[in-house]
């Protein structure tokens, strides 16, 4: 029995005189025996709970030593060498952290800190990974002195992320309409200071006042626009439409804009290219963002912009190819973020808000496409924008 062996009992004979002991021993073994149960069903719990939580748990005995530790903080920390008796100073090279648990095992308060990790060593593509962690004290149940400190690991390196594109989208707007707006006070005071009696000068001001109106309201539609198409399941309302004669809706429309910039637009589109069920409207803003975009950045006497239309695979493929400056091949990682442009003060003289290709991608997004550019600098740009022709498919593959 002392060795685990439970089968017990053995008959011991010798009459009457041993049967109470016998009975005795025989409890005492099933007693045993459901000891050893639970305490195997236990360790299984617990190990079953150890390997499901998506938390990294550590226990460090009071020589600082890991004594144990769960497969999500293995995936945290991979390691060719086993973490099981290293030290953690030696494991993870925190001082913060040693800091803390000594704190624990002396005071058995619990402790809290927040680090940040390189995972450039171990072939990760996330530059670094953000740990919340929690320090508690492990002691016998009636209290005193921690003979071990457990350690739970929280990955917020997403939520961190999440908080800061949060400050920097506010920083941003605020930033964008900051400019409008000083410039709106400042011809408000002029006016207010009588320049009433220079019919030129108030003509200035009020045609820049409504110019900076006009552009504060744009911002304000692209903002919309972008939170509508960012939220869970933007309403899109299905059609079949004709991509074509959708295009040269657009390009009737800014007949203004393409006369002023002296651009040609020259439209070539394959016939079984022409339809695909999408939401009109919203094609049409993404026709006319990038049409802009080429008048804006790539306009002026000898522009030229060849809008194509073709069928690859279940998808109408057009391209938007414009032979202005193209763009650095630095930026093009990063034209379709919010607020993003390359020569910012340009693109602001330009009328531009930063969010036209951000728009453009969340539309087409939403669609089941893409987009995507090309560009040599100095030798125009070519959007893509890819759009599934029927959308029962692109239910399909969501599923
Ligand atoms: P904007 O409102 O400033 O045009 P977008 O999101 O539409 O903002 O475009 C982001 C940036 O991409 C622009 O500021 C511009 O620098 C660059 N860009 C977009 N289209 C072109 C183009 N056809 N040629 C050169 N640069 C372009």
């Amino acid at each position: 029995m002392a060795e685990g062996d439970f089968a017990f009992p053995a008959r011991l004979g010798g009459g009457s005189v041993f049967r109470e002991t016998e009975a005795h021993i025989g409890r005492l073994a099933e007693h045993l025996r459901q000891l050893d149960r639970q305490i195997a069903d236990e360790g299984l719990s617990l190990r079953g709970i150890l390997a499901s939580m998506q938390e990294g748990i550590l226990i460090v005995n009071r020589e600082h030593r890991i004594t144990l530790l769960n497969p999500a903080m293995e995936c945290f920390f991979p390691s060719r060498r086993s973490p099981l008796g290293r030290s953690v100073l030696e494991f993870f090279q925190r001082h913060e952290l040693e800091k803390a648990i000594s704190l624990t095992l002396e005071t058995g308060d619990s402790a809290h800190l927040e680090l940040i990790f390189d995972a450039a060593g171990n072939g990760k593509t996330a530059p670094h990974r953000v740990f919340d962690i929690h320090v508690a004290p492990l002691a016998a149940s009636g209290g005193g002195i921690p003979h071990a400190a457990l350690l739970v690991f929280q990955d917020v390196t997403a939520i961190r992320a999440l908080e800061a594109t949060r400050r920097e989208f506010v920083a941003n707007v605020s930033h964008e309409f900051r400019t409008p707006l000083t410039i709106i006070s400042g011809y408000v005071e002029t006016l207010m200071d009588g320049c009433q009696e220079e019919p030129e000068m108030t003509e200035r001001a009020v045609s820049a006042i409504h110019r900076n109106v006009q552009r504060l309201s744009l911002l304000l539609e692209d903002l919309l626009t972008i939170s509508h198409l960012e939220g869970r399941s933007p309403m899109l309302d299905f059609q079949r439409v004709d991509l074509h004669d959708t295009l040269l809706r657009v390009l009737e429309s800014l007949e203004p804009e393409i006369g002023n910039s002296g651009m040609r637009i020259e439209v070539d589109w394959r016939e079984e290219a022409r339809h695909a069920e999408v939401d009109a409207r919203r094609i049409e803003q993404v026709y006319w963002n990038l049409v802009s975009n080429a008048l804006k950045h790539a306009g002026g006497t000898g522009g030229v912009l060849r809008i194509t239309g073709v069928l690859d695979g279940e998808c109408a493929k057009v391209a938007f190819a414009d032979n202005g400056p193209g763009i650095p091949l630095d930026d093009q990682a990063h034209i379709f973020e919010r607020f993003y442009r390359v020569r910012k003060d340009r693109a602001r003289d330009a009328g531009g808000t930063g969010l036209g290709l951000s728009i453009v991608k969340n539309i087409l997004l939403a669609h089941g496409g893409s987009v995507s550019v090309e560009s040599t600098p100095g030798s125009g740009a070519v959007f893509w924008m890819r759009v599934p022709v029927a959308q029962a498919q692109n239910a399909a593959q969501k599923e």
